[in-house]
């Protein structure tokens, strides 16, 4: 059998100059290019010449199983995700379906995993520098998760203080994972908790709202939206987001070594009581 391979891609947030050379390169070189319709629309200027297979929303597993399938019978395969194909993309299914076949490393296809801008990242630097201490996304999207899952990470990550980016916050049907979303964090955080919700980010037609936890809700927040909740240090600043990494806690801003502390050393802190 002729050797394929499968370029398993990520085309950042929407426009080509947040897309990698790489990602760039891998569907310049393609014969074949499989994806959602919304992303193919979006590289839609490099695919002269290329067979073209678009499908809808509902139909990922067609799309990884004839992506492999092609790339198999030796075609170059290029299956296109928003963002990054390893964060809530296509990654994740092409390696069922690779399992579920009975393939091995060394088999037709050769694989090739090529990371993009995750939506986390392009929307932090749409509204300042909110994840900059640590951080973690959580899909609110419940059409493969139980919602008892989700709602449990969600108190987890509330509770322990991290920046949480929601991914999938909302869609047409889905509107009250969002709200609840919203009332657990609330449990943990102060209501004037910088929120910032970025729709397409790099895309047309991209908003940014920047409201607090007690308001979020009173703005459109849809399919296209990532909702970033910031931690309890999170603080705004002419208008930017900005969670501190730290370095005032140890040093001042001439440098000098706070008393008691040393640097290179961890951070010494007072006895909590
Ligand atoms: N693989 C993608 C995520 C796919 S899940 C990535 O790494 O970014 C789809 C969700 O991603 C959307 O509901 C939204 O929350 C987020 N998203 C993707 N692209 C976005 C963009 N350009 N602007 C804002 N959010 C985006």
């Amino acid at each position: 059998m002729p050797e394929g391979t499968l370029s398993v891609v990520g085309i950042g947030p929407g426009d080509g100059a947040h897309a990698t050379p790489a990602a760039l390169a891998a569907i310049r070189e393609a014969e074949v290019v499989v994806g959602y319709r919304t992303y193919i629309q979006l590289v839609r200027h490099l695919l002269d010449g290329k067979e073209v297979v678009q499908t809808g929303m509902t139909e990922e597993i067609g799309r990884a199983r004839s992506a492999v399938e092609r790339a198999r019978a030796g075609a170059r395969v290029v299956l296109v995700s928003s963002g990054d194909a390893g964060v809530y993309g296509m990654a994740g299914l092409v390696f069922e379906v690779l399992r579920e076949i009975g393939w091995k490393r060394g088999d037709s296809p050769e694989l090739r995993l090529i990371p993009g801008i995750t939506a986390a990242s392009s929307c932090a630097s749409r509204v300042g520098a909110p994840l900059v201490h640590d951080s973690c996304t959580i899909s609110l999207s419940d059409l493969l998760t139980p919602w008892a899952t989700i709602a449990k990470r969600i108190e987890a990550a509330a509770s322990a203080d991290f920046v949480i980016s929601l991914y999938n916050p909302a869609s047409g049907r889905r509107t009250r994972q969002i709200v609840e979303a919203q009332s657990i964090i609330r449990r943990y955080r102060e209501g004037t908790t910088p929120v910032a919700l970025v729709k397409g980010a790099y895309r047309e037609g991209e908003k940014v709202v920047l409201t607090d936890l007690d308001h979020l809700l009173d703005y459109e927040i849809g399919m296209l939206t990532t909702v970033i909740v910031g931690s309890s240090q999170t603080f705004m600043f002419e208008g930017y987001m900005v969670t501190p990494r730290g370095y005032t806690r140890k040093y001042t801003f001439d440098g000098e070594v706070l008393p008691g502390q040393r640097p290179g050393r961890s951070l010494v802190v007072a006895e909590e009581g």
